[in-house]
């Protein structure tokens, strides 16, 4: 096989990155844009020396389970690479993928069936839309895969309709002089409130002013507005200071029965339905009852810290961005939660304080997971049980193996689909001590050696 060559490829699997999966003349291809039983005649493009990736030149058999994706970007945009897959396969095969991912680690994890959605379309609350000028109009649109080109869209069939009304208007009335000092609009919106938080993020403040209060006037549900200066060389989005064009720097938002105030750079869950079945399951599995000590490391805004609270002695979250930790605070009292606390700090250093006595430490770290020196200090606090929620299966099943290393065994994971047509999922793993160390009455109760005689 040489690069450029066509060849017929069948698809016999889905890689975790939606590609389809077929062999030629002992050569792992993957090809976009091609599903399981499907036969196409495919073009190599790049060639390494496990592996080939290919473009699909002509579809020759079709699946059943392929469908016409609900959005004409689907296969261009970065976003969705399974729209073109039957809701309810995606499921399938991203249960299969968990279970050789997490069953390689060790066959007794119980990998359940993902939790997923009745309507798996406009669910996001949150956008983040680059905004550029071509030949002489203001564009916005998402990041190809894999690139920087942006694939121009005026709407988005995984976001939320409001997100996709508000967008349109501000790529109708942004004037070019505004849009060119812009790099990014950043859209979020509560179904629970109603409210919409816009904000502009880029290297001048162009009047923008004035379009917030055109903006608000038009669209009431817009409930504060925020230019944020970004002048970072790097592909970080937001920038550090910040101007309220209008209302606050937050919005109300609510999770199950707690109300939230958000701050627009605190972290939230982007499928806010899904988010109450991740939560409740998640504390389901945690198992808490009124004497325990419990961590929660990565906090947020506190949700689910506050949540556990309910159940739990006592709670304190750990979280790393202060605004985070300002509206978990405020979020503690609004719900008038008095046994818990919100440290702001890094993860790693807090547990190796070892300060906090934990019966159970739940965790929802970033993509990147959890560090080894993090791992090790948790589990020298001896909790009883670690819930982890993860958004990133394989720094997941890295982590799990270290829990397993000191003794804690991850029993079950229950996936939750929160991200339908992309390749995301969001696990919540429970792990238990293997060799629960004997209490200290126990341990008393045997004299050492040299107390015989
Ligand atoms: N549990 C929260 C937030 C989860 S997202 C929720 O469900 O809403 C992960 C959070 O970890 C983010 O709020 C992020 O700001 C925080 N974070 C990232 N790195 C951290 C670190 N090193 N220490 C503590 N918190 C960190």
């Amino acid at each position: 096989m040489k690069k450029n060559d066509e060849i017929e490829l069948v698809c016999t699997d889905l890689s975790d990155q939606g590609f389809g999966i077929g062999h030629h003349e002992g050569m792992t291809v993957f090809a976009d844009n091609l599903l399981p039983g499907e036969k196409a005649r495919v073009k190599v493009i790049k060639l390494s020396k496990t592996y080939a990736i290919g473009k699909v030149v002509e579809r020759l058999i079709t699946s059943k389970d392929r469908i016409e994706p609900a959005c004409a970007q689907a296969n261009r945009c970065g976003g969705c690479a399974l729209m073109h897959l039957k809701y309810d396969r995606q499921l399938d095969y991203k249960e299969k993928q968990l279970k050789d991912l997490f069953h390689a680690i060790s066959p007794e994890i119980e990998v359940l069936k993902p939790l997923g959605m009745a309507v798996p379309y406009h669910y996001r609350n949150k956008a983040q839309f680059p905004v550029r000028i071509q030949n002489g109009k203001v564009e916005g649109g998402f990041y190809r895969a894999r690139s920087n080109d942006i694939v121009p869209v005026r709407e988005c069939m995984i976001q939320s309709e409001k997100i996709n009304e508000i967008y349109q208007w501000l790529l109708d009335h942004l004037s070019l002089d505004q849009a060119g000092s812009l790099r990014h609009l950043l859209l979020r919106e509560s179904k629970k409130t109603s409210q919409v938080q816009v904000v502009f993020i880029g290297e001048k403040n162009h009047n923008l002013k004035s379009l917030a209060h055109k903006l608000v006037h038009d669209h009431p549900e817009v409930a504060s507005v925020i230019f944020n200066l970004n002048q970072r060389k790097d592909n970080v989005i937001l920038g550090d200071q910040y101007e309220v064009l209008y209302g606050q720097d937050y919005i109300a938002e609510k999770c199950l029965d707690l109300d939230i105030q958000l701050h627009f750079k605190s972290f939230f869950q982007i499928n806010p339905q899904q988010m109450e079945v991740l939560y409740s399951k998640a504390l389901e599995m945690a198992d808490l009852n009124k004497d325990d000590q419990v961590i929660e490391l990565y906090s947020g805004t506190g949700t689910i810290g506050l949540l556990a609270a309910r159940k739990a002695g006592y709670v304190t979250g750990v979280e790393i961005v202060p605004e985070a930790v300002a509206n978990a605070r405020v979020n503690q009292q609004l719900n008038g939660i008095e046994n818990a606390r919100f440290v702001c700090m890094d993860a790693s250093e807090f547990a190796a304080k070892k300060e906090n006595q934990a019966d159970v430490v739940l965790v929802d770290p970033p993509r990147k997971g959890m560090t080894r020196q993090g791992i090790e200090d948790i589990c020298a606090l001896e909790p009883k049980r670690v819930v982890y929620i993860s958004c990133n299966p394989r720094t997941l099943a890295r982590d799990l193996k270290e829990f397993a290393s000191r003794d804690y065994q991850c029993l079950k994971i229950q996936p939750v689909d929160m991200f339908a047509h992309t390749t995301g999922m969001e696990c919540i793993a429970l792990l238990v001590r293997k060799n629960p160390v004997q209490d200290d009455r126990q341990k008393e109760s045997v004299p050492a050696d040299n107390q015989l005689h």
